[in-house]
């Protein structure tokens, strides 16, 4: 049902795993609360004490239905793709955030920029045939702006690009340049 979930979406996002340094294994998803407070989101960053050198931040979708759930995501990279890192620093749903990640860890986005990167999904990105789509809801959208406005005051040499702008993917399904062009450098 998983494989299922991820047939067509496999096609948009990354499947291959570049960085081994973070050797933690993905969290299970109870450990993984869900949050609508933007207040959060921005008290969360905040707070993280980043001391690895963090050049980029990516916009990404998780290409999966809007509804798709944290757990089947995780539960995909962990034991479909066999990664033992998440895809994403955080993740956007219909319903709020989640962190699967501190800024510290390598997350597994974007071959080429997870050394240096953050990597931001929400959670869809796809219509009810696999095309892409941006599905984005309001909250999903304010979330994504969130992340990036306290990213950047954080780092203010801080590039923001969307996956798509560095790979020959759909993903995030939408123009970062256009959505957020406060916060948008390019590569
Ligand atoms: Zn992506």
């Amino acid at each position: 049902m998983i494989q299922e979930l991820y047939k067509v979406s496999s096609l948009l996002e990354s499947t291959q795993c570049e960085d081994s340094e973070y050797t933690g294994m993905i969290a299970l998803p109870e450990q993984h609360p869900i949050s609508e407070s933007e207040q959060e989101l921005r008290a969360y960053i905040q707070a993280s004490h980043i001391t690895r050198r963090i050049t980029h931040a990516v916009v990404h979708c998780a290409a999966t239905q809007p509804t798709a759930s944290v757990s089947s995501i995780l539960n995909y990279w962990k034991n479909v793709l066999k990664w033992k890192n998440p895809g994403y620093h955080i993740l956007i749903g219909q319903k709020g955030f989640t962190v699967l990640a501190n800024f510290n860890e390598v997350t597994n986005g974007a071959v080429g920029y997870n050394g240096n990167g953050v990597h931001i999904s929400y959670i869809g990105g796809i219509d009810k045939a696999g095309k892409p789509l941006d599905t984005r809801n309001d909250l999903q959208k304010r979330l994504i702006q969130v992340c990036l406005e306290e990213l950047k005051k954080k780092i203010p040499t801080l590039r923001v690009i969307g996956h798509n702008e560095v790979a020959a993917k759909a993903c995030p399904s939408f123009k970062v340049k256009d959505a957020y062009p406060q916060f948008w450098t390019g590569k």
